[in-house]
């Protein structure tokens, strides 16, 4: 399993999606479905139907939410946990000298929390965050990208940066609408739900998985076949 390390080793790059990837579920709808009721979709839907993306519908819905953080913290403990091999998946890529990102369209409240608990949070990641002011919050998205314009935290400068660090492959692993402006500029996509459909749709290759269980036993070999069709592993 050292093949990757052995020096002078590849330098592969994982870039993952945290809601409804990382953790089981989606934790931002759960926030939403929490504090707005189920009517917030509504919005989103109309915002997706004109072209547009979170930077217009999450200023819509994070306006002056009377949620304390502690309030917040609990819901996020009693209603979200990370996928089960997730952990697993972290401790597999740091064996192999992988460098792992979260890249979040979600918000930095629950990525943090649900990392601290499992010791995680040594994991580098981008995301919106939640700004708690006068027993309001709000949201401040400090990862807008000039050259997207659609979402709070557009996921292609992580692709860019790793392209500028010479990342030799470029994983990408992601499940929903923010998954789709990096997916299309990866070497290599790990895919489900609707970032499947629109994979499939936009013939860009994509690998289907389930959970963190099924994907671990897909990478090591889906990476090698990558390096192998790129001449890495021969000679
Ligand atoms: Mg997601
Ligand atoms: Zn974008």
């Amino acid at each position: 399993m050292s093949k990757h390390n052995s020096n002078p080793g590849p330098d592969i790059w994982v870039l993952c999606d945290f809601d409804g990837t990382a953790s089981v579920k989606d934790v931002q709808n759960m926030l939403l479905d929490h504090f707005l009721g189920k009517s917030w979709r509504l919005q989103v839907e109309a915002v997706l139907a004109r072209g547009e993306k979170s930077t217009t519908y999450m200023p819509m819905l994070y306006k002056d939410w009377l949620a304390s953080k502690e309030e917040m913290i609990q819901v996020i403990d009693e209603n979200a946990a990370l996928d089960p091999c997730f952990p697993r998946f972290v401790e597999y890529c740091r064996e192999q000298g992988y460098h792992l990102e979260i890249v979040s369209d979600g918000l930095d409240i629950y990525i943090e929390h649900l990392l601290a608990k499992h010791k995680l949070d040594d994991i580098p990641f981008t995301s919106n965050r939640l700004v708690f002011e006068d027993g309001k919050c709000r949201i401040d998205s400090p990862f807008q990208s000039e050259s997207c314009g659609l979402c709070g935290n557009c996921k292609k400068q992580r692709v860019l940066a790793a392209r500028e660090a010479q990342a030799h492959c470029l994983v990408y692993i992601g499940d929903g609408i923010s998954d789709e402006c990096p997916a299309g500029l990866s070497d290599i996509t790990f895919a489900k739900g609707g970032l499947l459909a629109y994979c499939r749709e936009h013939n860009l290759e994509a690998v289907q998985f389930r959970d963190f269980s099924d994907l671990l036993a897909a990478f090591p070999e889906t990476l090698d076949s990558w390096l192998l069709s790129t001449d890495w592993l021969r000679g």
